[in-house]
């Protein structure tokens, strides 16, 4: 960092956030050390100025390599493109293969992440009148996962910092049916799992873990996934490991492993049997060619994640007008499937979220919210309590209840304030890139006076 860098105007800009008399010591720079790579007191790009980023190329997403390619040739000549004609396939060996990885005993691949849940619940045997507490704030895949087994998914707010299923919110909602909880490891962070655990084991509640966009990250010394009953993950095309649509559940217990197998086999077990209900959810031998092809150098690539993020970080440690998702005690690594902040816009002249996202895109780097409505607030809720099998399995006091209880204030807020970098892709950069983020992020903060003009 070289002070000479500062410009009047950054100045006036650092006295306006931070205590006057820290600037008038020598502890500048009040953002941590940037480096001006950029004139920020330029026009803003969105009214005519150059952008920050002219024309950036972020690592490619998916991830694809030549190895990819040649194990697909192979894979394709071989004519074994369905998991049961081969012991020794490619869906076989990736579940050997993401088992190891994931230091677990067992892994079943399946066609998505919303089937790996779903199996995990059919194969605990959850189903009608009983309930599973799991977050709004999430993919509609978790919720999905719960209603197609006609189970009730009981909404718990989130805490408004880690963006995060609060333990706090879960215990409140425990009823006489509860049977499971489905935390979630939102945007590839651990979620408090020291307390999740600790209300599960109280109450004898199933937990699994959706670890759908958290592969590899590591809680207490713990790979995220191995912590519950069961774990369950997606290689949609977006995750951070990804063949276009595919899951995996991973697990120790044996028997309740082999039920998984059973049940997304569409009920038949390994010993030919047609044993459960279960839908047919099984990968193809396409999508775990991809996946095997990929796993050597996932590692190297969620550390690459981490490097760039903790880099983000520490560049916005003493900056107020975006805060990064707070992190519990105990989280070694996450995916960073997304990089996330919370905007606080009184610290940008109070200029609405979407004008800051405008301005920043404009400067070469593309932010966004992440999901728009919390999913207590979609259609689905009035779908199920529609249905009959809901109004015969659950009691008329007990759905009052749920619509009374259904409100989640805190993952309203953070639907409205939260900001993210979808990071698969960008995190593989380098330094450089990440310093242009905190450029144009800065830039606009600069000219935050502007903003309410876009
Ligand atoms: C992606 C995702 C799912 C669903 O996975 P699919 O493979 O898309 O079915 C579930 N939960 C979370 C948190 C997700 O991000």
């Amino acid at each position: 960092m070289e002070k000479s860098n500062f410009t009047r105007r950054r100045f006036i800009t650092g006295v306006s956030i931070g205590s006057v008399a820290a600037m008038a010591s020598s502890s500048l720079p009040v953002f941590g050390n940037i480096m001006h790579t950029t004139n920020e007191t330029g026009k803003l790009a969105i009214l005519g100025g150059e952008p920050v980023v002219k024309s950036k190329v972020w690592p490619k997403w998916p991830y694809r390599d030549e190895k990819m390619v040649e194990a697909m040739s192979k894979t394709v000549r071989s004519g074994i493109w369905c998991r049961i004609e081969s012991p020794n396939g490619s869906v076989p060996t990736f579940e050997i293969e993401y088992a190891k990885l994931m230091g677990t005993k067992f892994a079943v691949g399946t066609g998505s992440g919303t089937q790996a849940l779903n199996t995990c619940v059919e194969a605990l045997g959850i189903g009608p009148g009983d309930e599973v507490i799991t977050s709004p704030y999430t993919d509609m895949g978790t919720i999905s996962s719960i209603i197609t087994s006609r189970a009730l998914p009981v909404m718990a707010d989130i805490d408004p910092l880690s963006f995060q299923i609060d333990p706090n919110e879960v215990e409140k909602r425990i009823t006489e049916n509860t049977k499971a909880i489905m935390p979630i490891h939102i945007m590839g962070q651990p979620c408090n799992m020291e307390r999740i655990m600790a209300i599960a084991n109280k109450h004898n509640l199933k937990v699994i873990e959706d670890t759908c966009q958290a592969h590899l990250g590591v809680y207490q010394g713990k790979v995220l996934g191995t912590i519950g009953d069961l774990g369950c993950f997606s290689f949609q095309t977006s995750k951070t490991i990804s063949c276009g649509e595919g899951g995996a559940i991973i697990g120790n217990n044996a028997e309740l492993m082999d039920k998984c197998y059973t049940v997304q086999n569409h009920g038949t077990s390994k010993k030919g049997r047609s044993e459960t209900i279960g839908a047919k959810y099984r990968m193809n031998e396409f999508e775990g060619t991809i996946l095997l092809a990929q796993l050597d150098s996932a590692k190297e690539r969620f550390a690459l994640r981490n490097k760039n993020a903790a880099y983000l970080t520490s560049k916005l440690k003493n900056f107020p007008g975006l805060v990064p998702q707070k992190l519990y005690e105990g989280t070694e690594s996450g995916s960073f499937y997304l990089y996330t902040m919370s905007y606080h816009k009184e610290h940008f002249n109070n200029a609405p979220r979407d004008k800051f996202l405008k301005a920043l895109a404009a400067e070469g780097i593309n932010m966004s919210g992440y999901i728009a409505n919390g999913l207590h607030k979609e259609p689905w809720v009035d779908h199920i309590m529609g249905l009959k099998v809901y109004q015969k399995m659950y009691s008329t006091a007990r759905l009052k209840q749920y619509l009374d209880e259904l409100a989640c204030p805190k993952c309203d807020q953070v639907c409205a304030d939260m900001v993210m970098l979808w990071a698969s892709g960008p995190l593989l950069g380098t330094l450089a890139d990440m310093d242009d983020i905190i450029n144009a992020i800065m830039k606009v903060h600069a000219n935050r006076d502007k903003l309410n003009q876009i």
